[in-house]
């Protein structure tokens, strides 16, 4: 154990990036169940997979056994322009709470898309480039991942177009207009633009849209277009690699100072800041070298790892895509409008759920207004104002050290703080005003997304 002091702000230099990914898979026993063909049920191969996605994409999609994958030299120089992101000790909050727990954030918000997305956006947009692709189609929630995918395109010299959740388009003009200066083309979805969205409209007149639906939009422009392929800002296995670089950095600062964590703690969407976050951590845990309790943190408006089910389901309302070995509340779930609109995906990443089914990883569900208690509490005291998706971490790290107050341990609580909540003070004025709902939903709610469930389950 370092007996060093530890500063405010931990920082790696810029010859300290990793140079390579991590991948998780390649130390779990229980593989993630294979993605499956939505036509053929059968485990979808690389050709098969090549339409939608690019093709190295598709390698590492696929490969469960490689450990690393090596940062091809461009994308490490983009990540200089915002990397190594830094590692905070939040002393401020442990006065403020008067707790012997030793909190630690990894702030991924210091970019222009303001969250963790552009770590996997600039991987794609430069394998999308690297095969000649004229460009690439998307779906965004609240908008941070089609930040990300524009920023990349324009750095690339692609070309991007995104569908964003109807929702959020209308709440997040702002996010929209950084899309279109980074020259996104930009459509609401469901959108009478594609034929999945036109059925869907009919099917759900004025629906507020979901991740879900934009999913199939985005993947149909791609496939109907020539010279196009598809990005995903999350769920799929190559996100969570390239989200790896948020944990091995996080791991490379705490070993500097002989830090070792106790508990990791991520908000989980669709899974992949938290995976990437805990990546190098679980693969310690994997190989039996350290033990750490990692904690996945979801909305109760969707809860997919606390009330979902461990089953094969569509990844996208339109049923376009692989089907997805996942905890889900079904594709068709429709979540009510919550804030924290990157955690609104009905699954979770294949790799994390079978993670969680063995019993590696645990969840819990809060609700929105003791998300934002825990958001603005934090705000005020660390400086920082954070995305209503990071709240929901730091309402768990809070939790986790009012009980170190109780207990007197000293433990070392690291979590993920995703992104800024600039784009979000729609969502702050609610809280301020007191007018934030707070839906969860009923067991008659989950029944209906359950009993969309594709036939392939046992
Ligand atoms: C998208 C997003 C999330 C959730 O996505 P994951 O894939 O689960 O990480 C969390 N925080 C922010 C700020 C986001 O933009």
């Amino acid at each position: 154990m370092s007996t060093k002091e530890i500063p405010y702000k931990i920082y790696l230099n810029e010859n300290e990036i990793p140079k390579e990914w991590y991948n998780v898979r390649a130390d779990m026993k229980n593989k993630p169940a294979p993605l499956l063909n939505p036509a053929t049920l059968n485990p979808i191969t690389a050709e098969e997979l090549s339409a939608v996605f690019c093709e190295e994409l598709v390698k590492q999609e696929l490969d469960d056994d490689t450990a690393y994958f090596p940062i091809p030299e461009e994308i490490r120089n983009f990540y200089k322009m915002y990397r190594p992101s830094p590692l905070v000790r939040a002393y401020c909050l442990e006065k403020e709470l008067d707790t012997p727990a030793h909190i630690y954030y990894k702030f991924e918000g210091n970019n222009t898309s303001g969250s963790h997305k552009l770590n996997s956006a600039i991987a794609q947009a430069y394998y999308a480039k690297e095969q000649g692709l004229k460009g690439v189609t998307t779906e965004t929630g609240a908008g941070q991942w089609g930040t990300a995918l524009s920023m990349a395109c324009s750095y690339f010299g692609l070309d991007c177009r995104v569908f964003m959740v109807k929702v959020s388009y209308e709440q997040k003009p702002h996010r929209r207009e950084v899309m279109r200066t980074y020259g996104a083309n930009v459509t609401p979805s469901p959108s009478m633009e594609t034929e999945v969205g036109r059925k869907i409209n009919a099917e759900f007149p004025g629906t507020n849209g979901s991740l879900g639906c934009a999913i199939s939009e985005a993947v149909e422009a791609a496939t109907s277009n020539e010279g196009y392929r598809y990005a995903l800002g999350s769920v799929l296995s190559q996100v969570m690699l390239h989200q790896s670089i948020i944990g091995l950095e996080t791991k490379a600062a705490l070993d500097k100072y002989g830090v070792k964590p106790d508990i990791i703690i991520g908000c989980a969407g669709g899974g992949s800041n938290l995976g990437g976050l805990i990546a190098p951590f679980m693969g310690e845990k994997l190989r039996g070298e350290a033990d750490y309790r990692f904690i996945a943190v979801e909305t109760a408006s969707c809860p997919s790892l606390t009330r979902g089910r461990y089953v094969y389901d569509f990844c996208d309302t339109g049923k376009v895509c692989p089907l997805a070995k996942m905890y889900t509340l079904g594709s068709g779930f429709m979540p009510s409008p919550s804030h924290a609109g990157g955690l609104r995906y009905h699954g979770m990443s294949s790799a994390l759920s079978q993670l969680y089914h063995d019993g590696f990883m645990e969840a819990r569900s809060v609700g929105q207004t003791e998300v934002f208690d825990a958001g603005v509490q934090f705000a005020r005291v660390e400086g920082i104002l954070p995305a209503p998706e990071s709240n929901h971490a730091i309402r768990c790290a809070i939790d986790e050290a009012l009980k170190c107050r109780e207990t007197g341990e000293e433990k070392n609580i690291v979590f993920g703080l995703t992104g800024t909540g600039y784009f979000d003070l729609v969502a702050y004025g609610k809280y301020n005003d007191g007018t934030m709902s707070d839906y969860v939903p009923t067991e008659d709610d989950l029944a209906k997304g359950f009993a969309g469930l594709p036939n392939v389950n046992e």
